[in-house]
């Protein structure tokens, strides 16, 4: 029999709580609490919907709504998301950033409160054809150039007739989306604006626009509702933009420590497919990271890893479980070390960026396995 794998000796069970791999995050609650009060400070006047959708963009759905309890509204993608808010307790107006996607979903807007966003004409159709005492609020899309959801800018009045009509339903007010925002010279999101301003001129309801870039970098968007999302966690909403910049805190911060210390000679190999060659003899220092925990697999040699807080490039290939880095700058360091991938001390900015894609991608792809720790809970 394999050691420790029954009620051995030990007295230890398979079930007990172990700690094992090192690999966790922490998410910080005070960073969470001070980056919606950024939100506030910059559109003062703006009532605040946090885009938690996606687990939170990552950094667990219930966790967030209870540490932003601050904001007006939360948004989400669905209705699954959304019930699994009120089944927690959160007592919050919700809004579904998508609406609905089948009419059956239409008797639980109403009966768990739920907000729906309205993008399409078979939403209107459902409504028409549902027989059910009101009231369900509405928001109404407007597609003003980002062309994925909403309303024609010509549609849009005849739309609100419709529902306007219907007595279970109340127009709380319009939305749009940005698709430029986050490039701060971009002449797009004017000509947004303007567009969205005259499809909607007159009618009555409030108005929502600005997303994370649009409450940071276009005050003109803010109107009545803003609607941040990464700049909660702590992210740029901007074009190689950094949180910090812009006084934000990261919530979330991916640990893990070195599992292996290596003395490799000049010219060998490191990793799958040998892509990294080793200039002189050097450390390499093994990571419990890889792409099974959410480490993007196509960060290159070069991307920084801080090891004891400071910075050593990552060698050869990301594998599933583990990383390699070159220890030069680090002789001292050991098994054991800490690590951190991202968050606090290395903008996740940064890794996208090297990694070619973006900050929303990584923090949303931290895989089950990775152990979550909150933090700051009252800091
Ligand atoms: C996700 C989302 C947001 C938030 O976007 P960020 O870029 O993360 O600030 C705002 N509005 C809608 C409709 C969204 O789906």
């Amino acid at each position: 029999m394999i050691a420790g794998t029954s009620q051995s000796a030990a007295g230890v069970s398979a079930t007990d709580a172990v700690v094992g791999r090192a690999t966790r995050v922490t998410i910080d609650l005070g960073a969470l609490r001070h980056n919606l009060s950024i939100a506030r400070i910059t559109a003062p006047r703006a009532k605040v919907m946090a885009a938690i959708k996606a687990n939170g963009y990552g950094h667990g759905l219930e966790r967030v709504a209870t540490a932003l309890q601050g904001a007006d509204a939360l948004g989400v993608a669905c209705i699954n998301e959304a019930l699994a808010l009120r089944t927690a307790g959160i007592e919050a107006p919700i809004t579904l950033l998508e609406g609905f996607f089948r009419a059956d979903e239409i008797p639980l807007l109403r009966a768990y409160r739920f907000e729906a966003v309205l993008h399409e004409a078979s939403q209107v159709d459902a409504l028409e054809r549902s027989h059910f005492p009101g009231p369900v609020r509405v928001w109404i899309k407007v597609d003003t150039g980002m062309h994925r959801l909403g309303f024609a800018p010509g549609a849009t009045r005849g739309t609100w007739r419709r529902l306007n009509a219907l007595e279970g339903v109340e127009v709380v007010g319009f939305m749009t989306h940005l698709a430029c925002a986050d490039d701060r010279s971009h002449p797009a999101t004017l000509r947004q604006l303007a567009l969205f301003e005259e499809s909607v001129e007159g009618l009555p309801g409030e108005r929502a626009i600005a997303n994370s870039a649009g409450v940071l970098g276009w005050p003109e968007t803010h109107a009545e509702w803003i609607r941040p999302g990464v700049m909660l966690y702590g992210i740029s909403p901007f074009l190689e933009g950094r949180g910090p910049e812009t006084k934000l805190r990261p919530a979330m911060t991916l640990h893990s420590e070195l599992i292996a210390v290596n003395h490799i000679s000049k010219g060998e190999f490191v990793g799958y497919g040998g892509t990294w060659r080793a200039p002189e003899a050097l450390p390499v220092g093994v990571v419990a990271i890889g792409y099974g925990d959410g480490y993007p697999r196509h960060a290159p040699s070069g991307t920084p890893v801080l090891v004891n807080g400071k910075q050593v490039p990552l060698i050869g290939r990301v594998s599933m479980d583990m990383i390699t880095v070159d220890l030069r700058g680090q002789p001292q360091a050991r098994v054991g070390d800490p690590v951190v991938l991202w968050g606090e001390g290395l903008p996740a900015e940064v890794i996208a960026e090297r990694a070619g894609t973006i900050a929303y991608e990584l923090l949303c792809g931290v895989t089950q396995r990775v152990r979550c720790e909150e933090v700051g809970a009252d800091g």
